[in-house]
């Protein structure tokens, strides 16, 4: 194999209230697989994916954050020199839609402007929707973020996601 003719090292934090699905994409995204217990993340943990696009390899580091309130005051920390942001939401919880900015702007007061995805989590469970396709898109829309559907659960999405917030921070 030729070697790569650019490489990155990417940091991308993943947020959202607590038990949206962040821990749950990221295992899926860089295991494969899927876990129905809920083990709350405390404090932060750190995962590694390789990417290539063309001859581009990005090494996508994924910093998981614990979204419980108690720990709002080490977060800031971790948002530093962050390259871009996967803001999640679950759609069978409305409120973690309506929380959204404010992780948005949690984040951009250490980062600045940075390159956003929204990601809409849970699709899987359909007759407990609280916010629709529409809505969500027009809003993502608004602020020019991407937007996908996901499911850890099945991993619908999930791959299209990630590779899409790492080739807009690298192109
Ligand atoms: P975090 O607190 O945001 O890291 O959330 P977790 O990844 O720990 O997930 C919280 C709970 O939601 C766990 O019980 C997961 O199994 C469940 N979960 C996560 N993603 C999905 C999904 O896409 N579909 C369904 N049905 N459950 C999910
Ligand atoms: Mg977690």
């Amino acid at each position: 194999m030729s070697t790569p003719q650019r490489q990155y090292v990417l940091k991308v934090c993943v947020v959202g209230d607590g038990a949206v699905g962040k821990t749950s994409l990221i295992i899926r995204y860089t295991e494969g697989h899927f876990r129905e217990s809920y083990i709350m993340t405390v404090g932060t943990s750190f995962a590694v994916k390789e990417l290539n696009f063309g001859d581009t390899l990005v090494r996508l580091q994924l910093w998981d954050l614990a979204g419980q309130p108690h720990f709002s005051s080490v977060r800031p920390v971790f948002y530093r020199g962050a390259a871009g942001v996967i803001l999640v939401f679950d759609v069978t919880r409305r409120q973690t839609f309506e929380n959204i900015p404010g992780w948005y702007d949690e984040v951009a007061q250490v980062t600045g402007a940075v390159t956003s995805v929204l990601l809409a989590n849970k699709v899987d469970l359909v007759d407990q929707r609280q916010v629709s396709t529409e809505e969500a898109i027009a809003y993502a829309q608004q602020l020019g973020w991407g937007y996908f559907e996901t499911s850890a659960k099945e991993g619908h999405g999930v791959t299209d996601a990630f590779r899409q917030i790492a080739w807009t921070c690298v192109s």
